[in-house]
């Protein structure tokens, strides 16, 4: 084939970042691709993930189907028996710079496609939070798109940051946390600063530099398109104050709910869990009444100490409530072996608790016994739980988990924020608030969120007929884009 016809081949290759959370949406995103016609589709990710995601899910007989999809791995230079957990998250950002970075060259720059029988790669579509693959596809002269599986609220946040230093607003060390942000256009009446993801806050750090030069304006590295796991209903005021500043922005979410409207609406498991899941949960559940049990889960990467996770565990005994809660076994900071449940604790959790590592989130959630979530407000939880129509407590950590539980409380309406607070006294009263004195009002602004969300994945909605025009674009023009 003539290097021009083998250009006009679209080849798209997706590049997660290697976290859980960030794995997850992406796949889901190739199989959306896969559902709607392209066939070479190549998704890259660490061999440690790659091998999580056939130990613990169908993701190999999902994807058999499309027989021009590969799986393909790379190192993120760790080894293997590195926990990969929070507290080492530098060593993940130092393999990814440090070996990632350069194989990721060596095997985009390499003729090793043609030599497996694939066409030249024609667009890169790689996490918001590495900057680099995206100058390889400027070198290579192919399209280039960033995915985001946050809120565009969250996006905006990051690119308005050097308007934030020009106004003053930032770095901030000792401020009132509860003075409004005033440089961030669609959100001044409520963004306040204990709301802004923490590591904007102070001084700026390599990780940061990086994930924002995608986002500024000026830099060179400025993707073709963005993909945001959003949906315009949700989203509308701060998206259209981001349009201008960005060349094209899809937004395609809930990406999990969009791929159950490809499979003709059939239940699939699309959660793409790198852990094994504990289906127990489920069977508990069913004995439960409707609405009485409050759903606990921080995510995959969030950790507490002792103490913390007591106070949790005595504010939601003596909140009365049932409760479902996922402690993962790396979710304790200070782990202690020696550490004995006080008795009050265990026993009251038999009664009226139960205990997973892991559990299948969505199935939960939509589960007609779960009330209520209990969540640290990651973006896929937020969604998943808007999907099920289920409000939330947040209690956020990381990341974009201050901003998202703002844009929960405040904007949506859908939720409780607790942020910096953890005491049992307030976890107590506010699983109450969650699950009964606020629950009415909290649910009228979740049914219409829910719906809206539903609407946006449906034939006609707004993140359906987006993906159909990425799709196209991406076949019309594969490497123009
Ligand atoms: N999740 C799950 N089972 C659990 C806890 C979490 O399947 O017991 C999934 C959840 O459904 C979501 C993802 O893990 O899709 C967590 O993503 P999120 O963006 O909420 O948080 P992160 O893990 O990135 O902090």
């Amino acid at each position: 084939m003539a290097e021009m016809d083998q250009k006009s081949v679209p080849h798209v290759l997706l590049f997660p970042f290697p976290l859980l959370g960030h794995v997850n949406p992406l796949l889901q995103l190739a199989e959306l691709l896969c559902l709607s016609g392209l066939s070479n589709v190549t998704f890259l990710t660490t061999k440690h993930h790659h091998h999580r995601l056939l130990s613990f899910t169908d993701a190999r007989t999902r994807f058999s189907s499309f027989p021009a999809f590969r799986f393909e791995t790379i190192s993120d230079g760790l080894p293997d028996d590195h926990p990969r957990s929070y507290t080492h998250i530098i060593d993940i950002f130092t393999g990814v710079r440090s070996v990632m970075e350069p194989s990721f060259r060596e095997l985009l720059f390499s003729n090793y496609f043609q030599s497996v029988n694939r066409p030249p790669v024609t667009c890169i579509i790689s996490d918001g939070l590495m900057s680099f693959p995206i100058g390889v596809a400027k070198e290579l002269g192919i399209a280039s798109m960033d995915f985001r599986g946050t809120g565009a609220s969250f996006l905006w946040c990051c690119f308005r940051h050097l308007n934030m230093v020009e106004a003053g607003e930032l770095p901030f060390k000792d401020a009132d946390m509860d003075k409004l942000i005033t440089s961030i256009p669609g959100m001044e009446s409520f963004l306040r600063c204990r709301d802004l993801p923490s590591f904007l806050r102070g001084c700026r750090g390599k990780v940061l530099d990086d994930s924002l030069k995608i986002v500024s304006s000026s830099h060179d590295l400025r993707p073709n398109a963005t993909i945001i796991n959003t949906f315009e209903d949700l989203e509308a005021p701060i998206l259209a104050e981001m349009r201008p500043h960005f060349p094209k922005i899809f937004t395609l979410g809930p990406l999990h709910a969009l791929l159950s409207t490809l499979h003709s609406g059939r239940s699939i498991s699309s959660n793409n869990s790198l852990y094994e899941v504990d289906q127990n949960c489920i069977t508990w559940l069913d004995s439960q009444q409707p609405n009485s049990v409050v759903y606990v889960s921080f995510g995959s990467i969030v950790m507490m100490t002792h103490t913390q996770m007591l106070e949790f565990w005595y504010g939601l005994v003596n909140s009365g409530k049932r409760f479902l809660w996922v402690i993962r076994h790396d979710f304790v900071i200070d782990k202690d072996e020696s550490f004995q449940v006080p008795a009050d604790l265990t026993s009251e959790t038999k009664e009226r608790g139960y205990i997973v590592e892991w559990s299948p989130q969505e199935e939960v959630l939509a589960h007609p016994a779960v009330g209520g979530f209990l969540t640290h407000s990651g973006w896929g939880s937020i969604l998943e739980s808007m999907m099920a129509g289920v409000p939330m407590l947040c209690w956020p950590q990381i990341g974009d988990h201050h901003t998202n539980s703002r844009f929960v409380s405040d904007v949506w309406k859908v939720g409780l924020d607790m942020k910096d607070t953890c005491d049992r006294l307030t976890i107590e009263k506010m699983v109450n608030d969650l699950m009964d004195t606020k629950r009415d009002e909290l649910m009228r602004s979740m049914e219409e969120i829910s719906q809206l969300a539903r609407k946006s994945v449906g034939k006609g909605g707004s993140s359906y007929g987006n993906l159909e025009a990425l799709v196209n674009r991406l076949i019309a023009y594969p490497i123009l884009f």
